[in-house]
């Protein structure tokens, strides 16, 4: 039996028509990880619901029976580093890995998801056309204008695809470098009638996704997910989750998660509930009433983040009693002055609050999510996070507690996407690794070179697909990257400019024709905002005659 068979779809697939386009939906990563990718499972499920589509599913490790001949080959991408399964999948398919080797035979190849909405471009080389934003919508926008050139040639083919609002065809714009080793200077459409700009597209609804299989196979077994809101309100100022997903949308209680809840049930005990900051529905107690009912008892609860004042001792009941464990809240620093720079409304009382309510509600652990190297952080922001671990210890006695920590990463379309990596930050996990553990609190920190890499991605521009080539044969190491580096010297910027260096606030930035949710000017208000309470105010020397 393949790992298909044990399938449990909430959806009944259409027939595909007799002249039904042949879609590949791939997933970069084996079948346990994508098929617990919610993204994934709906957009498979959105073209399996075509009967004009007949799609296949191709994981690293296993596939569905491919058609010889695909006329499109699509990848949902969700994390950065799965890019050398996409070349690796390209290859197995027998398909060039750059657009412009592909010929008319070829399929053409589209990419979705988080890593490619937030900046496309390290990868749009290998890209046909990429999906900007929310699905939902775009999916079928895409199949339709499809179908109106499917028999055209290629270019004829890309350059409708490029007038659907949130497609995007990097091989129709031109990125002009001030130098092969400096910045962008222009990005400009080939000709006028390429749309200059492309819009990320917004999906407006109080409907939102949940899943449409549950398996056993999946990383999260038998897991049925809803998604009870989408971005979050808060605008921490580096945090994409929330910017570049903007507005924030809440499903319908009555009209979306309930019946999806109920509807999970029928083949599932295991529910998890997603979002970026599930506590923060409006509605959130009388779900949390709702579930407590006696016809829920037995499932499995869990869900993805709460924000740290919604922690009441309710809370932390109605999930001890659905077979949870442990919460998960986002502090980011222990330093109540860092919080403010970043935008987080959280007074340490309130995180101290949460702690005694988790016992209190008889949860058994709290794990607290912190980073190191936010703009503007002093070495006495790293004795606060400390202080702070010391005294959650005291008000919860017995509550175990962990603290993952990362290194600040900038992300586009963030107010912090201008700061690079601060190399500081290797040493302050150093600190708090050293310090914690004797105190028997669990100190779990996510690598500082992996950061670095993440960096290089996240602000990368065209010129860095030659790194990503080079790399997936090196292997999956910072050391690796720098050796790419090295071998490219003269035909990009050095590794320091992508990830350390604080970028000018004129330049133009690699993705300044992709638009997020939000105006520059407005990110450049945010920033302001958090500089203005720099010690010292350091950057505001730096940016304020810029802003
Ligand atoms: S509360 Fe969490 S999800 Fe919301 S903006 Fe802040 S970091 Fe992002």
């Amino acid at each position: 039996m393949t790992v298909f068979n044990a399938e449990r779809l909430l959806f009944t697939p259409a027939t595909p028509a007799p002249d039904a386009i042949p879609v590949i939906l791939a997933f970069p990563n084996e079948y346990t990880v994508g098929i617990t990718s919610l993204g994934y499972q709906v957009v498979w499920a959105t073209l399996a619901l075509r009967s004009e589509v007949q799609v296949s599913r191709l994981f690293t490790d296993i596939h569905e029976p491919l058609r010889s001949q695909p006329e499109l080959v699509g990848f949902s991408f969700s994390w950065e580093l799965d890019y050398s399964n996409i070349l690796s999948q390209l290859e197995q398919l027998e398909i060039p890995l750059r657009a412009n080797q592909r010929s008319q035979s070829d399929p053409l190849v589209f990419g979705g998801g988080p890593v490619l909405t937030a900046n496309p471009e390290p990868f749009a080389d290998f890209f046909d056309l990429i999906l900007l934003g929310d699905g939902e919508d775009l999916l079928g926008a895409f199949i339709e204008a499809y179908q109106q050139v499917r028999y055209g040639d290629r270019k004829t083919q890309l350059r409708h695809l490029a007038q659907v609002p949130g497609i995007y065809v990097p091989s129709l714009y031109q990125v002009i470098y001030h130098s092969g080793t400096e910045e962008i200077q222009e990005i400009c459409p080939l000709d006028s009638k390429i749309p200059a700009q492309v819009h990320k597209q917004t999906y407006r609804s109080n409907t939102l996704l949940a899943s449409t299989v549950v398996t056993d196979k999946a990383a999260w077994e038998n897991i049925y997910m809803v998604e009870v809101v989408r971005s979050c309100p808060e605008m921490c100022r580096f945090c994409l989750a929330s910017y570049l997903t903007l507005p924030f949308r809440t499903a319908s209680l009555s009209d979306s998660l309930i019946p999806a809840i109920d509807r999970g049930l029928t083949v599932t005990q295991r529910i998890g509930l997603l979002g970026a900051s599930v506590t923060q529905h409006p509605e959130f107690t009388a779900l949390l009433d709702h579930l407590k009912q006696p016809k829920y008892d037995g499932i499995r609860l869990s869900i993805a983040s709460v924000r740290t004042n919604t922690v009441t001792v309710k809370l932390a009941e109605t999930l001890a009693q659905r077979d949870t464990r442990s919460i998960t809240i986002a502090v980011e620093s222990g330093s109540d002055r860092l919080r403010e720079i970043v935008n987080k409304k959280l007074q340490t009382e309130e995180i101290i609050q949460a702690a005694i309510n988790a016992k209190a509600g008889g949860l058994q652990a709290m794990k607290l999510y912190g980073m190191v190297g936010i703009p503007g952080e002093e070495s006495e922001d790293i004795t606060a996070t400390l202080e702070l671990m010391q005294q959650l210890k005291q008000a919860a006695p017995g509550l175990r507690l962990t603290l993952g920590c990362s290194t600040f990463v900038p992300k586009a379309h963030t107010p912090f996407q201008w700061f690079g990596v601060n190399p500081e930050a290797e040493k302050r996990l150093k600190i708090l690794e050293k310090q914690l553990r004797p105190q028997g609190i669990e100190f779990r920190p996510e690598s500082y070179k992996w950061s670095v890499v993440q960096a290089l991605i996240s602000r990368g521009d065209r010129r860095l697909s030659q790194v990503l080539e080079l790399v997936r044969h090196y292997g999956d190491s910072l050391g690796s990257y720098r050796r790419a580096f090295k071998e490219l010297k003269g035909k990009l910027p050095p590794l320091d400019y992508y990830v350390h260096q604080t970028w000018n606030l004129e330049q133009v930035l690699p993705w300044s024709h992709l638009i997020g949710p939000l105006p520059e000017t407005t990110l450049k208000k945010h920033l302001a905002e958090a500089t203005n309470q720099f010690v010292g105010s350091p950057t505001e020397e730096e940016y304020s005659h810029k802003i």
